[in-house]
């Protein structure tokens, strides 16, 4: 009788316990993909890219005489009904983690267990699993620094093969059209001008990988936060739709030579989903809260202008330039658009946090709360409230020569950049923006700004 394998996030042949087991154990395999409310649930950008992911695997399994079966429902009632339909009984998938996923996943288990069938989960989305690292006292981390201590004691174990050729069914269930499913749809700046920024699938992250290892890792340490260099990995995105393995990063880079500061960022990804296995919360809620009294604006007009790049702050609206033509967003860059909304604009960290999810094709449910929270100061382990960025500082520390600002910012210029035209024409028609037009004068004084927010900071403490 066949296994009904069902892919998430885990769009890759190599390192994949699942379906290591799975090939082991000798019976056919029907892979699935199911567009159901948690994925509907996703920002535009993250729906499409994850969209990118199914066509690159699926062509992979169809390599190795497999297919990938598209449908489209509750997935308790897809997998059931495809359990009918193929005589499966039972359904094996790699753990999610985050609330959305994790509450669907409890539901799928014990609807399919209901109904007689097996349903099995497997690691490999992380390198350790969330609970895995614990205190002497057996409860989560708070402070990364203790975390990462304890979780680098640990050993991940060595990478999994990819399996050569599948065991298939005689037959095939009949399987949607990915087209069909228009997960593009909702995209603002238009599939071709992300596309141009995106090149999704195990072989993609391979070359990657390999291309950071080769050349960038050794000026890692020195050079990752100029955001006008390509000095970081770029493996967010693939290790988003687990078109790479966490461990495969990690036993390559061993074999390069080791890189601590590189691994010690894939530490934060791990970090991350630990705090969000101990705290489901801190994908919505301020994780510390007394910031519940914070006197947050909600979404408002300055908001509106940071999320168009219009703030008339050059370093922040490159940022968002960036991530809206781009779908990324430099780490440094996102630190800084985050403090400068959440401090200079006094904006609740969540209209930040959505903005996010819907423009990142990298978007990660746990890394995206974790770092809006870590900038905002509601995090645990983080940046206190009254450390404000100053955007003009940060500019001129981390793109001294103004390339980052240049590549984005198309006002005032003669010869603009390609990418900073490319941001005119990918922005919605109602946002009536012009290249010609002046840049926008600042919505606030970096000085002023800070104190803006220092006040509402001293107000907040005698109301906590
Ligand atoms: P590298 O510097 O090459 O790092 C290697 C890997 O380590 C990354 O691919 C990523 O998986 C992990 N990593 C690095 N920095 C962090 C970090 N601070 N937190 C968690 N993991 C990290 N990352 C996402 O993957 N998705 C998000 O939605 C996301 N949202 C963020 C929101 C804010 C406000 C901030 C401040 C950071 C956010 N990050 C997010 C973290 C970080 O900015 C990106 O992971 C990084 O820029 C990706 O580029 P890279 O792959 O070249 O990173």
């Amino acid at each position: 009788r066949p296994i009904l394998l069902w892919f998430r996030r885990d769009l890759r042949l190599a390192d994949h316990p699942m379906l290591h087991e799975a090939v082991r154990s000798g019976r056919p395999l029907i892979p699935v993909a199911i567009l159901d409310p948690v994925a509907e649930g996703w920002g535009a950008a993250a729906r499409w890219r994850w969209g990118e992911g199914l066509r690159v695997f699926g062509a992979a399994l169809a390599a190795r005489g497999a297919r990938l079966v598209l449908r489209r429902g509750l997935a308790a009632e897809v997998l059931a009904q495809l359990a009918g339909e193929t005589g499966a009984e039972a359904v094996w998938w790699s753990r999610a983690y985050d609330p959305a996923a994790r509450a669907r996943d409890v539901a799928v288990k014990a609807a399919l267990r209901g109904a007689g069938m097996a349903a099995r989960s497997f690691p490999g989305h992380l390198l350790f699993e969330p609970e895995a690292v614990a205190t002497g006292q057996g409860t989560g981390y708070k402070l990364f620094s203790a975390y990462w201590r304890a979780a680098s004691r640990l050993d991940p174990g060595r990478p999994l093969p990819a399996p050569g050729a599948l065991s298939v069914p005689a037959s095939w269930p009949a399987s949607e059209d990915l087209a069909a499913w228009r997960l593009g749809a909702a995209l603002r700046a238009g599939e071709d001008v992300l596309r141009h920024h995106s090149a999704p699938g195990e072989a993609a992250a391979q070359a990657r990988l390999s291309g950071f290892l080769d050349t960038r890792s050794a000026r890692y340490a020195e050079r990752r936060d100029f955001p006008a260099e390509d000095a970081t990995s770029g493996l967010s995105e693939y290790l988003t739709y687990g078109e790479v393995s966490p461990r495969t990063i990690w036993s390559e880079t061993a074999r390069a030579g080791g890189n601590a500061k590189f691994l010690s960022e894939l530490g934060w990804r791990e970090f991350a989903y630990h705090l969000l296995h101990h705290a489901p919360g801190l994908a919505q809620d301020n994780w510390n809260r007394d910031w519940d009294r914070f006197p947050w604006r909600g979404d408002n007009a300055d908001a509106e202008a940071w999320r168009r790049g219009m703030t008339g702050e050059p370093f922040v609206d490159a940022a968002l330039r960036e991530m809206y033509v781009t779908g990324r967003m430099h780490n440094r860059a996102r630190m800084v658009a985050a403090s400068y909304l959440t401090k200079h604009l006094r904006t609740d960290w969540r209209v930040g946090l959505d903005w996010f999810a819907d423009c990142l094709t990298d978007w990660d449910p746990a890394a995206n709360a974790m770092g809006w929270q870590w900038v905002a100061g509601s995090g645990p382990d983080a940046a206190p409230y009254f450390r404000v960025f100053n955007p003009v500082t940060q500019a001129e520390k981390f793109d001294p020569d103004g390339a980052y600002r240049r590549r984005w910012i198309a006002e005032g210029r003669a010869d603009p950049h390609p990418d900073a035209r490319a941001y005119f024409q990918a922005a919605p028609r109602a946002w009536a923006l012009d290249p010609q037009a002046a840049y926008p004068v600042r919505r606030v004084a970096p000085a002023e700004g800070r104190q803006r927010a220092l006040d509402a900071y001293e107000r907040w403490k005698t109301l906590k």
